[in-house]
């Protein structure tokens, strides 16, 4: 199924951890509507403005999905709300920084740093979205360490 221009509901649903555990990963009707206005109102806005290919890491996680790869227990991938994405040869960071500086209607934006340097933008969006942009370094204990994205915002919160 084609959600918009750029993106498909497959997308959303294949993850290799949930093949190899043979995990069905189908969303439920309510986590694809989820699905649709993310698209709609944030990922395909992002693939037009950069106009390059945007990959999703991880999309819609059944319950199962969630634990297997340590989200958190609310995390808004259980509801089709959120997605893990890279933007093709463009710094995760810049990503993650021009979502937080649009009008877009996200509910949370989050730079993501592993110590083994990799990094993808984890973006949410829910009918009353909070706008909240965030980093997150994860440690090593794979544990994520959440500070502001923009430095304004960190000296205005110190
Ligand atoms: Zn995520």
């Amino acid at each position: 199924m084609q959600i918009t221009r750029n993106f498909s509901l497959v997308e959303f649903r294949r993850s290799w951890r949930a093949e190899k555990l043979g995990l069905d990963n189908t969303p439920p009707p309510e986590a694809e509507a989820c699905i649709v206005a993310l698209c709609e109102k944030i990922l395909q806005p992002v693939r037009d403005h950069f106009g390059l290919a945007v990959f999703v890491d991880s999309g819609y996680r059944c319950a199962a999905l969630n634990d297997a790869v340590g989200g958190a227990k609310n995390s808004q991938h259980l509801r089709g709300e959120a997605a893990d994405i890279r933007v093709n040869a463009v710094p995760a960071r810049e990503v993650a920084e021009w979502i937080g500086n649009s009008s877009l209607p996200f509910d949370q934006v989050i730079f993501e740093r592993k110590l083994d340097g990799t990094e993808w933008v984890h973006v949410s969006h829910s009918p009353l979205p909070r706008r909240q942009a965030l980093q997150a370094a994860f440690d090593h204990n794979g544990k994520p360490v959440y500070a502001p994205l923009f430095m304004a915002e960190a000296e205005a919160a110190a």
